[in-house]
């Protein structure tokens, strides 16, 4: 299977924007004149570098992924999402297909892209419906979003179900791992080697603690991060983040995963004994999918005392259903006691 086939002719035609420090190359420069930035340093007077080669060896080292097999998105991972359709997709003609319920972007993507978008429902206890997803494809599909641990549902879905889909979906296969580093399952980054069709997204937003800088990755085959490379904007990581990527990459967050993981099987106890809670998801990922007797009443209760939570209610499958994310140990506490009361009517 060679992905060069999938990408849309303009794109592999492209001509990619060249910058003042792709045209030059070695020497001994003190004087730099290239680039009509400032001449007074301050830090950021100087462009960052557009290939960000630090990011992609530091990156390199913690997921033992060839630095060629790795994009690095300067706006998070949905900046890999909108480039994925855009190297992918021709917009009016072409398709993607993904499950439901799953995350909003893959779908605001797919508008603004003006790709088609056909979403597949999951199964009992959101089970990945392997069949309808193939059968759900035609000659235009190109692209399957399968996320994994799945937002909102919360469960990681079976690696020989993933690889089925690789093997019998000729087209490219995305699974969205932005929560993999909380499940015990093996990570799809291992099958990149054997599968072209296959990229797989993660982020520095979740377990890594750095939402707020926006910096996320996508691995693939090397043929299909040249082109990833090519359309993203010259420039799309600052310098600011590159450098405290660097910074931040080198502090260990294992032990906050393990606490993550700890509260959150102490929430998946908890939380079944209360009474306005019907029913509880298992979780793979760092936070929680309850259903409650009234997702609406529980939500602007839980509001008026301090606490937010996401009513996923109106999703395929989630009627009446809160998406609680694991917080601090005291946070939990908090959750449950508030709950405890709800139930007993003493607020
Ligand atoms: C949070 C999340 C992301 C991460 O997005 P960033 O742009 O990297 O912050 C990606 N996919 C899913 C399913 C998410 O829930």
């Amino acid at each position: 299977m060679n992905p060069l086939k999938l990408i849309r002719k303009n794109i592999l035609a492209l001509e990619p924007y060249s910058t003042a420090r792709d045209e030059f190359t070695g020497g001994d420069i003190s004087v730099w004149v290239d680039a009509n930035e400032s001449p007074y340093e301050n830090g950021v007077n100087r462009y960052p570098d557009p290939h960000q080669h630090l990011v992609k060896e530091r990156v390199s080292e913690l997921y033992g992924m060839p630095v060629e097999n790795i994009f690095i998105g300067g706006a998070g991972s949905d900046e890999a999402i909108d480039i994925i359709y855009r190297v992918f997709c021709e917009p009016r003609i072409d398709n993607a297909i993904a499950i439901t319920p799953s995350y909003g972007v893959y779908k605001v993507a797919a508008d603004i892209n003006d790709v088609g978008f056909r979403e597949v429902q999951l199964g009992a206890d959101f089970h990945l419906p392997v069949l309808d997803l193939l059968n759900a494809a035609d000659a235009h599909s190109k692209l399957l979003w399968i996320c994994s641990p799945n937002n909102p549902t919360g469960n990681a879905f079976p690696r020989e179900q993933i690889l089925f889909l690789l093997k019998h979906f000729e087209r490219m296969v995305v699974v969205d791992e932005a929560y993999a580093d909380f499940s015990d399952k093996e990570s799809m980054l291992s099958a990149i080697a054997d599968h072209p069709n296959l990229i797989v997204l993660r982020t520095f937003s979740k377990a890594w603690g750095m939402a707020g800088m926006r910096a996320g990755m996508a691995f693939a085959d090397p043929r299909v991060i040249r082109y990833f490379d090519r359309v993203k904007y010259p420039y799309n990581m600052s310098r600011l983040v590159q450098e405290e990527l660097l910074k931040r990459t080198a502090c260990d967050v294992a032990p906050q995963i393990t606490e993550i993981k700890a509260q959150a099987a102490m929430m998946l106890r908890r939380l079944p004994a209360l009474e306005c809670v019907r029913k509880v998801y298992p979780s793979d990922a760092n936070f929680i999918l309850a259903e409650v007797s009234d997702a609406a009443a529980v939500y602007d209760y839980l509001v008026a005392n301090g606490v937010i939570v996401r009513n996923r209610s109106s999703m395929p499958g989630c009627a009446n259903c809160l998406r609680i994310t694991v917080g601090t140990p005291a946070e939990n506490r908090r959750i449950i006691e508030l709950l405890e009361a709800y139930e007993s009517g003493k607020f």
